[in-house]
């Protein structure tokens, strides 16, 4: 089998880390690279190369940002005393898209995966536990993809939170069908889902 020369197989290798990027898509995107100005090129190497540098991570909500505390986080027009929480970035600005929420949220960094060994302790559960303590909270939004992981996540999240007075924690409605991933969901689907965001029954009266 002829091989692509070393420049372009190291690239598609690179490529093919993204998601939904196979070795196929990462050759198209390589001849549409070669096919820029050189000019853009560098300004697109460059922007790469920069990205580690210039984002990081606000360290209240755990969303990529150039800044700590994020613009969110210090836009003092946002509702404190609601939070969102979501698995990743992307679903923030998915939600942010669609305009339904003005309060504030907090990026999980994932959901968990036991089997894979992904647990509290690889999340931010601790940091939002804190975050509630000292900031107060009234109510919590659980904006999680409706899957297995994002149903288990979202038990957990009740078990370990719901017992703080005067929190109230809700779920997006059910709109969103099932196996659903937040960061693809339509604007109108998710501002629908949010506005029908339902009650889960407190920890606390359970017991
Ligand atoms: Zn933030």
């Amino acid at each position: 089998m002829r091989r692509f020369p070393e420049a372009i197989e190291q690239l598609i290798e690179e490529f093919s880390r993204l998601p939904g990027v196979g070795p196929k898509t990462a050759e198209r995107y390589i001849y549409a690279l070669l096919k820029l100005p050189k000019r853009d090129l560098e300004v697109f190497g460059k922007s790469l190369a920069a990205l580690q540098d210039r984002i990081g991570v606000c360290t209240t909500c755990f969303n990529f940002s150039d800044s700590s505390p994020c613009e969110i986080c210090r836009d003092s027009g946002r509702n404190a005393a609601q939070i969102c929480i979501v698995a990743e970035a992307s679903d923030l600005h998915a939600l942010e898209r669609s305009g339904a929420f003005t309060g504030k949220y907090h990026v999980l960094g994932g959901l968990l995966r036991p089997i894979a060994g992904i647990t509290p302790e690889h999340l931010t559960v601790e940091a939002l536990e804190r975050r509630i303590r000292e900031n107060g909270a009234e109510e919590l939004i659980l904006a999680l993809d409706p899957t297995m992981e994002g149903e288990a996540t979202g038990q957990y999240l009740v078990k370990r939170l719901g017992k703080r007075k005067g929190l109230r924690i809700t779920r997006l409605a059910r709109g969103l069908p099932m196996g659903a991933d937040i960061a693809y969901a339509d604007d109108m689907t998710l501002g629908s889902a949010f506005e029908h965001r339902e009650a889960l029954p407190n920890a606390r009266e359970k017991e």
